[in-house]
């Protein structure tokens, strides 16, 4: 029976446009390899999150004497429970999108797609048994994988991708972390609080590049401070074996180093899974291994789309489902409540990071008039009675009519916090759309009102 739409990805792309095409009314057929959930439930987001919050125990443990607690010091780690832990929140994240999917009668077929031509899709089971499946339109939603650098060394034992690091079974003493962007810090700052003595290696001037720069010198000292040892503008050059250790062996503005440690993460960026799909059979076009789409996630082929990481966009989550749910609506001819402008992204570390909108920097070279304000959580109650005052809401406006557009956080909570902000500049709203909607007392949200408040000097609690 031909279907309306044939998905190959199961990922947070694949399985949003699969429930909401079938939510709209289509016949769905929804095609993965792997597991639900994709890179995001199983070896992305979710373990990663998982594991963040070890390191948030660990981390109120080693200042739990502030709190008056006292004979719990000598703590001991069990690698086992960790991994146990982090397994059982993605199988029940991963059972309950097979639910909502069987509920919503989306066909899922265990195994690897292939696009025969534009209306027809080969799924090789993993039972070996082949099926081709007529479609109307086809999504390809294959995701990304990281990317290994041609750097020599790079497949020696030790040396890993954050899917294997992730299943680690012992805490390296000392990891070497090849790659200073979001991946590479948040695994740095969760060994970090395990135990491991870790090094960064990044080949641009600073570590997460696009940061807004308070956030991201801010951020620099405090993983120093809690003994992360990052090395800026420095270039991997080659891993080698030396005595039962791996070598790091990399240049930076003043010459040569090398650096002893026991495990090597490469975290330098994901490529689009595009491999087996025949794309050049039937003609996609693509640019550096990303397929190219319009507007409407539609390839150069009629019918066939693609969304999410493989489209090579902003790689977030988030970004993909927006993506899967538009297209679908896109697909059954549904209106589509897409808004691609407003995306933010965070960094789950401590002290944890989000960003909307536009950083102070861009501003500048957009030459935009613009404003910026800043509250420091260390006056604000919540934040204080947590025991976590570090950080600050940043918020830039336009300097004429103060409206929103940049909100860049660090502090407790800041992924949670970032969605006031997104909500505003996505609906224009100013300072004082914000400032005259009362904020619950006593919250981490007053920060952010507190900072918009300081755009036209009305803020009460900073001077
Ligand atoms: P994926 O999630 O990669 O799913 C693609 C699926 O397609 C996979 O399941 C794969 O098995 C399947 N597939 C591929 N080829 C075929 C084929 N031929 N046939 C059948 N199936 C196929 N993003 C966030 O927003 N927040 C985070 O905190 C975050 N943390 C991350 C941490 C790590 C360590 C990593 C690696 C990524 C993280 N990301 C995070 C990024 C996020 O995981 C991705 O942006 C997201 O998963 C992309 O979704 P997708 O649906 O495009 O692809």
């Amino acid at each position: 029976m031909e279907k309306d739409i044939v998905i190959i990805g199961g990922g947070p792309g694949g399985y949003v446009a699969a429930i909401r095409g079938a939510q709209l009314g289509g016949k769905v057929t929804l095609i993965e390899e792997n597991a639900l959930g994709g890179t995001c439930l199983n070896v992305g987001c979710i373990p990663t999150k998982a594991l963040c919050k070890n390191a948030e125990v660990i981390s109120t443990l080693k200042n739990i004497e502030e709190f008056g607690i006292k004979g719990i010091e000598n703590y001991s780690i069990d690698v086992e429970k960790i991994q146990e832990r982090k397994q059982n929140v993605i199988d029940q994240l991963v059972g309950g999108i097979h639910t909502v999917l069987s509920a919503y009668g989306v066909e899922i077929l265990r195994g690897r797609g292939t696009i025969l031509n534009k209306n027809l899709v080969k799924a090789t089971l993993v039972t070996g048994e082949e099926r081709e499946i007529p479609a109307k339109n086809i999504i390809i939603a294959t995701g990304a994988k990281p990317t290994l650098p041609p750097i020599p060394g790079i497949h020696l034992n030790g040396v890993m991708t954050s899917n294997e690091l992730l299943s680690f079974k012992e805490i390296p003493k000392r990891l070497a972390i090849i790659g200073g962007g979001v991946i590479g810090i948040e695994f740095a700052g969760i060994f970090n609080a395990l135990g491991s003595e870790v090094t960064v290696f990044e080949f641009a001037p600073s570590i997460l590049i696009k940061l807004d720069k308070d956030i991201s010198k801010r951020l620099t000292t405090s993983l120093k401070k809690d003994g992360i040892k990052i090395n800026t503008s420095t270039g991997v050059e080659e891993i080698k074996e030396s005595n039962g250790s791996l070598v790091i062996v990399a240049k930076d503005k003043k010459g040569s180093i090398e650096v002893e440690v026991d495990q090597v993460l490469v975290s330098v960026g994901r490529t689009p899974v595009i491999e087996g799909l025949n794309l050049e059979g039937i003609g996609i076009e693509l640019d550096r291994k990303r397929i190219q789409v319009n507007d409407r996630f539609e390839t150069n082929v009629k019918g066939v789309y693609a969304i999410g990481d493989v489209n090579g966009g902003m790689m977030l989550a988030h970004e993909a489902s927006h993506e899967g749910k538009s297209v679908a609506e896109i697909i059954m001819d549904a209106p589509v409540s897409e808004d691609r402008g407003v995306v933010p992204s965070c960094i789950f570390i401590s002290p944890e990071i989000s960003t909307v909108g536009i950083t102070e920097e861009e501003a500048k070279e957009q030459g935009i008039d613009y404003k910026t304000s800043k509250f420091m959580f260390g006056a604000n109650g919540k934040a204080l009675s947590m025991g976590e005052p570090q950080g600050f809401v940043k918020v830039i406006s336009t300097g004429e009519n103060n409206r929103i557009i940049g909100v860049h956080i660090m502090g407790p909570h800041a992924a949670d916090l970032i969605h006031e902000g997104a909500l505003a500049i996505r609906n224009q709203l100013t300072a004082d759309d914000i400032a005259s909607t009362i904020h619950a007392h006593p919250t981490l949200g007053e920060a952010f009102v507190e900072a918009v408040m300081g755009l036209t000097n009305e803020a009460i609690h900073m001077v």
